[in-house]
Formats: structure tokens, C-alpha cells, sequence
């Protein structure tokens, strides 16, 4: 489905992923006169479409993640961004300095700039029943998936901000929330550990890995664990498991070579360009401390700019060289 009839011809930028970084992108582009194409594969939105209240975004105390997202959306397109619905295959370098973009609905885009702001995919376990039971048990979206949880006993994996502030949520519909984490220290911050700490509904697994999830044609039943100190096996039962360990960036579209981490994470330098010239990198997909709403925008404004300045000189090479 295409949002606005897109011209064939090049654009000045085209940007990869419609999440905040993407959107702040878009309207940063458009605010410096850029012709702007925002290819995003569902609603634009990313990660605020899957959760519920955003809270301590500067400005707003507490707002639902689906309205700061359409409100992002909203503000890029009021200054000519193009929305498009379409996922990229692939983003690869012309000869003459531009980028040919491939979607899977068919299309081929072309470009000056490059912005890629595609996000990553939530990590699996990998474990038996992960698969058997997804849908039936086993999610990796509690905004998607927890209403069907009233009053049940689930599990969230993980010990990471996404895990604990995931599990706080889950105690809404689940009378009992375990965390289960592989060490006893969590990862997440001190005050999403807090309010979990003193949340009555959410209880702690400590260093424990998940071997299987066991269950019935209905759906999950129980976890199968390992402690990872003494190596004793135990069982947990639970209806429902929602796994936050982490996700895997999505930067394979990228046809050429780029330098990234051993976990694929884009590298950029302070102008969050690749070492592509011309190729751009933000959100959560770039290597960085932290991957939170705030640095998100914050990477899409600095790479919109960034991309001005890289046509402009681009441009008075090609005059100076003509
Ligand atoms: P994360 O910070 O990488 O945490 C992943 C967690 O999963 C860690 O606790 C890790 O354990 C555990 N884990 C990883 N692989 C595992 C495995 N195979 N089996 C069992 N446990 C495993 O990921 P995240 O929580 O998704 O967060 C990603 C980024 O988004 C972070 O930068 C985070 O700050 C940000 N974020 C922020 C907010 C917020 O501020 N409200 C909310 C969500 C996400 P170890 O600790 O032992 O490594």
C-alpha cells in the first residue's frame, strides 16, 4: 500500500525505518528543504507502537506510545516528508555516488543520502517450545499480547529495562509476574528496578536460563530451568512467557561493506555516517550506550542535518570538478 504517489525520480534522502529516529529524521530533512522519502514496512511509529505509556519523554511527564507516535508522523509529514509502506530489501552504492534501494513489493528508489533508521528484531531464546508455542503462550510484545493473560501466572525472560518496565506492565492482567534472569543483578535502571521491587504482583527467578517450554495442545504450561551457580533443574509454571533479551539490529539490508560491531551494530562517527559516505545510521541499530526515545531523535536530527551538509558539498565538488 503506498501512502502518496511517489515520483520516479531521485530523492535528495531517502530514510530507512519509521521510528522515532526515522521520523525526527524526515522532519529535520524537511525543515532543511530536502526532498524526503520515509519507507517504513508497517505504521510508522516503531517501538512506540508497542508500548502502552511512554513516560518522561521531555515535555510530556506520561503519553501513550500510539499517540506520540502519530504525533511524530504528523509533524514530519507537515514539512513535506513522503511516507511510503514498503519494506527495503537492500541499499546498495552506485558508481556515481547515489544509492539504488530495493523493496520486496517491488520498487527501486534512488537517492543522494541514505538514512537507515531500520530498528532490530527481538532476540529468541532458542529453546524447544519457543517456536511450538508462539501465539500460544509465548510472546515478545506485552502491549500486543498481555490482555489475554487476566488473572494468569507468565514469565518474562530477561533483566533488561525492556524486561523489568514489561513485567510492571504485565501485573495488570497477570495475577503473578516472575522475571527470570540468568545472574541476580539486573540490568535494567534503578527506577524501573524500584517500582518492580515494590510491585507485590512481580517475583524474582534469579540465575536462571530457561531449557524448555513445556505445555499442552492449548498452550505453555510450565518452564523448564537450569540454575546457572549449581546446575539443578526446576520447573515453573506459568500460561504465558514474554521474552526481552535484547533484539538484533537490522543492518543486513545494507549490501555493502560497512563497519559494525560483532553484533552488528552500525558504527558511525559524530555526524552518524557509516564508513559509506553518503550512508547514514540512527536509533537503535547504531553502537551507543543507550537506546532510549530521547537519544533516538536525537540521532535522526544530527543525521538530517548531517546529510544537508553532505549534498551541499557534495554538490560544490561536482561544480568545482565540472
Ligand atoms: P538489553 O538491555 O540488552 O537486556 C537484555 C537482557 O536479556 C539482559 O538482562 C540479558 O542478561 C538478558 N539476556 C540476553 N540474552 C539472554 C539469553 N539468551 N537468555 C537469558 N537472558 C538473556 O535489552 P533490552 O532490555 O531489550 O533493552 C535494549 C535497549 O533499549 C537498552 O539500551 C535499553 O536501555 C533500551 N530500553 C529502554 C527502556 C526505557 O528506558 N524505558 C525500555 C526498553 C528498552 P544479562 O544482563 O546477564 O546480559
Amino acid at each position: 500500500m503506498t501512502e502518496t504517489k511517489v515520483q520516479a525520480d531521485t530523492w535528495d534522502v531517502i530514510i530507512i525505518g519509521g521510528g522515532p529516529a526515522g521520523m525526527c529524521a524526515a522532519m529535520y530533512a524537511g525543515r532543511g528543504m530536502l526532498r524526503a522519502l520515509l519507507i517504513e514496512r508497517g505504521l510508522p511509529g516503531g517501538e512506540l507502537l508497542n508500548t502502552e505509556k511512554i513516560e518522561d519523554y521531555p515535555g510530556f511527564e506520561s503519553i501513550l506510545g500510539p499517540e506520540l507516535a502519530k504525533r511524530m508522523a504528523d509533524h514530519a509529514r507537515k514539512f513535506g516528508a513522503t511516507f511510503v509502506t514498503d519494506t527495503v530489501d537492500t541499499v546498495k552504492k552506485r558508481d556515481d555516488g547515489d544509492f539504488d534501494i530495493a523493496t520486496q513489493m517491488g520498487k527501486a528508489y534512488r537517492a543522494r543520502a541514505v538514512i537507515v533508521t531500520a530498528g532490530g528484531t527481538p532476540n529468541k531464546l532458542g529453546v524447544a517450545g519457543e517456536k511450538e508455542y508462539a501465539g500460544r503462550g509465548v510472546s515478545y510484545c506485552a502491549v500486543c499480547d498481555g490482555a489475554f493473560f487476566k488473572q494468569e501466572v507468565i514469565a518474562v525472560i530477561g533483566g533488561g529495562d525492556a524486561a523489568v518496565e514489561e513485567a510492571d506492565y504485565l501485573t495488570r492482567y497477570a495475577s503473578k509476574v516472575y522475571i527470570v534472569h540468568r545472574r541476580d543483578t539486573l540490568r535494567a535502571s534503578g527506577l524501573l528496578q524500584e517500582r518492580a521491587r515494590t510491585n507485590p504482583k512481580i517475583g524474582f527467578v534469579w540465575n536462571k536460563t530457561v531449557e524448555e517450554i513445556a505445555g499442552e495442545p492449548s498452550g505453555v504450561k510450565r518452564l523448564k530451568l537450569t540454575d546457572t551457580i549449581t546446575g539443578a533443574a526446576s520447573t515453573l509454571d506459568v500460561t504465558g512467557v514474554f521474552i526481552f533479551i535484547g533484539f538484533t539490529p537490522n543492518s543486513g539490508i545494507i549490501a555493502d561493506h560497512f563497519e559494525h560491531d560483532a553484533e552488528g551494530y552500525i558504527i558511525t562517527d559524530t555526524h552518524m555516517q557509516t564508513s559509506v559516505p553518503g550512508l547514514f545510521a540512527a536509533g537503535d541499530l547504531r553502537v551507543q550506550l543507550t537506546r532510549q526515545i530521547t537519544t533516538a531523535v536525537g540521532d535522526g536530527t544530527t543525521a538530517a542535518i548531517a546529510v544537508e551538509k553532505f549534498l551541499a558539498e557534495r554538490k560544490e565538488g561536482a561544480a568545482v570538478g565540472a
